[in-house]
């Protein structure tokens, strides 16, 4: 746990997403424990743990927090463990694989423009990396194998200042060797494209931080005939967000795999118009020599991917959001029995739109800050990691990526934590 630093991360970052299943992969570690080589391999110990990470003396988490990398992004239900698995047993060309799962996404994505196509990626990390090389190589093998020297391409992407100082992935921009030009106002747009401008690139979370909207820097894009990008890797729930940024004229968009959508970790998706992905496509793994050829993403992963995105888009939101309603309403129920604590709840505009309960103590009937709270719950048995609130007198949670039963332990050690702190 000492590598998790809860406050350097802040609440915005916290994606959105979906409900939960208590299925862990440790399903996929057991069954190939069992043999190796045709022989019966030893299990290293305790092979009927109910926790792989218990064997590895590593802390597992209760998680109040949101969809953090940090901790795991987020849980796979069984049926996305259970095609990853399936997908484990054969070797399959992953450039094939790659172009039917990606059309398999595509399809279920009502909606989408009809000269758009997605491809799955090493995260949303890796769709922006592959996605900012493909708009400046084409499928040009020459090009590709020349990044990140961009000798004979163009090499200025436009981000919006507020946007560029707050975001955490401006080095997978950079990293295909172009330079960021900042702007502020429409007119700094039109001043700053010219012949070298490969890219206009916009961050969805930190729409409301820029004084150019997200329509209108797509409108932009438009009108002086550039590609534009959105990262949107937290940005679902709601679903209709998945199509809902190309169907507003973005060329291409980023997603993350292992936040909401409960796919793989390591998996993501790049969304947009079909020469770009295919682009895209051809700078990362598998094929090399490529700036991408680290990003790979496994058969498994690739397999996994378009499996979560079919269980997701067939949930019923209404059900799942009536959930995470529910399991806040039982813990505040018990927390309001506590004399001096209070709860409020409410959904944050984007990124972690979901239910989201403020629980708040009287500082005069409690001797404990926020800092005080998050260690506490944090460094319990077991470890329950909750939102950091900026007042010193409070802390908030959301509920969507607890397991089944994770809402009573939450209940339980927040009032262990009041009666342990009462002035
Ligand atoms: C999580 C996140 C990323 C990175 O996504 P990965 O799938 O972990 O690579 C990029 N941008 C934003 C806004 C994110 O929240």
């Amino acid at each position: 746990m000492g590598t998790v630093n809860q406050r350097t991360r802040r609440n915005f970052l916290v994606g959105a997403g979906a409900s939960i299943v208590a299925l862990l992969p440790e399903k996929l570690f057991a069954a190939r424990a069992v043999r190796s080589g045709g022989r019966l391999a030893k299990a290293p110990s305790a092979p009927n743990t109910a926790n792989i990470y218990d064997e590895l003396g590593v802390t597992t988490i209760i998680n109040g927090w949101g969809t953090i990398t940090l901790i795991g992004g987020s849980l796979m239900p069984p049926e996305v463990v259970a095609a990853m698995e399936a997908a484990s047993k054969h070797y399959v060309s992953i450039p094939d694989l790659l172009e039917a799962t990606g059309d398999r996404i595509a399809k279920m994505l009502e909606g989408l423009p009809p000269d758009h196509m997605a491809t799955v990626t090493s995260g949303a990390a890796g769709a922006i990396m592959c996605g900012v090389s493909g708009v400046l190589t084409g499928e040009n093998q020459e090009l590709i194998q020349r990044l990140p020297d961009l000798t004979g391409m163009k090499s200025d992407v436009i981000f919006q200042k507020a946007h560029h100082e707050a975001y955490g992935y401006n080095q997978q921009i950079l990293a295909s060797g172009v330079k960021i030009i900042e702007v502020e106002y429409p007119e700094d747009v039109r001043r700053a494209v010219n012949g070298r401008t490969a890219l206009l690139y916009f961050a969805n979370y930190l729409n409301a931080a820029g004084r150019i909207k997200v329509d209108a820097w797509a409108k932009l894009a438009k009108e002086l005939g550039v590609p534009c990008f959105n990262d949107c890797a937290a940005d679902t729930p709601p679903i209709a967000h998945l199509t809902a940024y190309n169907k507003m004229g973005y060329d291409l968009v980023a997603w993350s795999g292992g936040k909401a959508i409960r796919g793989p970790q390591c998996a993501g998706m790049l969304i947009g118009r079909k020469d770009l992905v295919r682009a895209a496509r051809l700078n990362a793994a598998p094929f090399d020599p490529t700036l991408g050829r680290g990003m790979k993403v496994g058969k498994e992963e690739i397999v996994g991917m378009w499996k979560a995105v079919e269980v997701y888009l067939r949930q019923d939101s209404k059900t799942e959001t009536d959930d995470w309603w529910d399991r806040l309403e039982y813990i505040s129920k018990q927390l309001r029995k506590v004399q001096g604590v209070t709860t409020a709840f409410y959904v944050p505009p984007i990124a972690n739109h979901v239910p989201t309960m403020r629980i708040e103590w009287d500082p005069r009937q409690f001797s404990l800050t926020t800092d005080q709270a998050l260690d506490f719950l944090k460094n319990g048995k077991p470890s329950v990691l909750l939102q950091e609130e900026n007042d010193g007198v409070s802390l908030a949670m959301n509920s969507f990526m607890l397991r089944p039963g994770d809402d009573r332990i939450v209940a339980s050690r927040l009032k262990q934590m009041f009666q342990a702190h009462r002035a």
